[in-house]
């Protein structure tokens, strides 16, 4: 409010009416100041109901309301960089920001991961069309083509059924990384996991089956209606001249059973259709260079495009790296896919996932969440300093939840990974909490999980130890005392309440992080689906693409959704 209407309203009903047609009239002579809330555009979107009326089109245009009533068509951004904490919670958030915190020597609690400094955050509600706590595949899709869908599922629309291949070629989903390529942007992709899996695949692919990464996963079924491997559609991608950068790992699905892996001597590739998809990359791109170690990236300086497989399967945890010094850090992958986007006069779109922080938590283990998640803060710190606030986007979110919590009164300062000491804030004396039957606990512990303390077919009662494969388990007798035990040990298991041998994902929300043009309008809580919708908005090149193809409104908001044929190469 005006600071002399806020006076006049003390002063009687007379002078706030008088003094709110003169703020009016002010109001419409004046353009916003930039360092206002930016000025939102409403548009209209019909109610409607699940399952019926629910479909892409209506969670396209409830995606675009969303961030056109926060403002995000204010964005002036030039480049846009989208990182993914895969199964990053919001509690794995805390309890990485504290651990690293203390490795600097601090208590933890006040330091602050890279991108808690950025000025911006909203909630972000990821279930997906069919699930309420969602998969990677259904949460990736809607964040990448402001599309909701179901779960397994890659840039296809909820009319098809999952691994239904005919029906998912009839609901193909445009990406925003095929949008920026279909602009005459250049694009990037950079994972831990492996190129072919979810998060990353969802940039480039349509299938409606997430596990169909190389050939002998298609049914035959898929294979007979059309449908291609994860992996194909990578190097075939129709959309500008394909991604410039893609970095991750799973040269498994790249590579034929007759080829030997150029790492592991006892590896071949899995392909059985004959097709060796890193030579028929490098055909297509004889300027570019295929790497898949740090030697040859650094000799490729300068080279583009650059296909970089560094591991056979996945990347390594960052702290299982030390095993394989050729392989680079998530941060040497970023630092070097930014610099070579910004030869591009024309802006980049670049995803970036923190791929194994989801993988940690479903094998019980924080130690390696809380690693990888400082790895991925690393990152971000390296993406923000190699860019300015002025033109480039940075978003940083979650694609779902985890069951980690984080519990107890521990005393200020207490090891994150340790056990409980202190009864209620820092007053506790320093001795070890206990429950209800007199046993020490631990801060961390999962709801759910292969960290289960009954004995396993795999493991003895008790403690539970990275790795733990299990395929049944019997019931624990109550719990085990941790005393002498070193629950900060990296291969250390958190306790979990429910057996499962795989700790599954959370339905709650997860944060989004941002800075840069548009970063203003990423607030309050939002369906995931409108991420796509805020970068988007924020960078002209990409909305005006979207407009030429007439799917905006009167106010030049795209509402209307894309059909990935129209921004195809002709
Ligand atoms: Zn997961």
């Amino acid at each position: 409010m005006h600071r002399s209407c806020r006076s006049a309203a003390h002063r009687g009903r007379t002078a706030a009416a008088s003094c709110l047609a003169f703020l009016l009239a002010s109001c419409a002579a004046q353009p916003a100041r930039d360092d206002a809330p930016a000025a939102g555009i409403r548009v209209d979107v019909p109610q409607i109901r699940h399952p019926d009326d629910e479909n892409a089109a209506w969670w396209f245009r409830d995606g675009a309301a969303q961030a056109a009533e926060r403002g995000a068509m204010r964005g002036r951004a030039k480049n846009v960089i989208l990182f993914i904490g895969d199964g990053m919670s919001l509690t794995t958030v805390a309890a990485a920001r504290i651990l690293q915190g203390q490795r600097n020597g601090g208590p933890g609690e006040n330091n602050r991961l890279s991108w808690e400094r950025f000025p911006a955050t909203a909630f972000s509600k990821t279930y997906n069309t069919d699930a309420q706590t969602p998969d990677s595949a259904g949460t990736m899709t809607a964040m990448i083509t402001g599309v909701k869908t179901r779960a397994g599922m890659l840039s296809v629309g909820q009319s098809a059924p999952r691994k239904d291949c005919a029906a998912g070629l009839q609901a193909p989903l445009l990406s925003a990384l095929e949008l920026a390529e279909s602009a005459g942007m250049a694009t990037g992709i950079v994972t831990t996991a492996r190129l072919t899996h979810a998060t990353p695949g969802a940039t480039y692919a349509h299938t409606p089956e997430r596990n169909w990464e190389g050939d002998t996963e298609l049914s035959d079924e898929a294979r007979a209606q059309g449908c291609a491997d994860i992996a194909r559609q990578l190097i075939e991608t129709p959309f500008g001249d394909g991604p410039e950068v893609a970095y991750g790992g799973g040269r498994e699905y790249f590579t034929t059973a007759e080829e030997r892996d150029p790492e592991y001597d006892d590896k071949v590739g899995s392909r059985l259709d004959g097709r060796n998809l890193v030579a028929e990359w490098q055909a297509k791109h004889p300027g570019g260079a295929y790497v898949w170690n740090r030697g040859q990236l650094n000799a490729a300086h300068g080279k583009l495009p650059v296909l970089g497989l560094f591991e056979y399967d996945h990347l390594h945890f960052d702290y299982d790296r030390k095993d394989d010094p050729g392989e680079p850090s998530l941060t040497e992958l970023t630092r070097d896919a930014i610099q070579r986007l910004q030869a591009s006069p024309d802006g980049y779109f670049l995803m970036i996932e923190g791929g194994r922080i989801d993988h940690a938590n479903h094998y019980g283990n924080a130690y390696r969440a809380l690693t990888d998640t400082i790895a991925m803060s690393d990152a971000v710190q390296a993406a923000t300093e190699l860019t300015s606030a002025d033109d480039t986007l940075i978003l940083v979110t979650a694609d779902h939840s985890h069951t980690l919590t984080f519990v107890g009164y521990p005393q200020r300062g207490n090891p994150i990974l340790g056990k409980v000491r202190g009864s209620s804030g820092e007053d506790g004396g320093g001795g070890l909490a206990t429950d209800a039957t007199g046993l020490p606990y631990a801060t961390l512990s999962y709801a759910n999980g292969p960290g289960y303390t009954g004995a396993s077919s795999s493991q003895p009662a008790g403690p539970k130890k990275f790795l733990h494969n299990a395929k049944e388990y019997e019931s624990a007798n109550g719990r085990p005392n941790l005393t002498d035990v070193d629950t900060e040990h990296p291969d250390y298991l958190q306790e979990s309440t429910l057996p499962l041998a795989s700790e599954s994902h959370g339905g709650d929300d997860v944060g989004i992080w941002a800075r840069g043009p548009g970063s203003d309008a990423v607030r309050g809580s939002v369906e995931q689906n409108t991420i796509f919708h805020f970068m988007v908005q924020a960078t002209p090149r990409l909305r005006e693409r979207l407009c030429a193809a007439k799917l905006c409104d009167a106010s030049g908001v795209p509402v209307g959704l894309p059909k990935p044929d129209e921004f195809k190469n002709r």
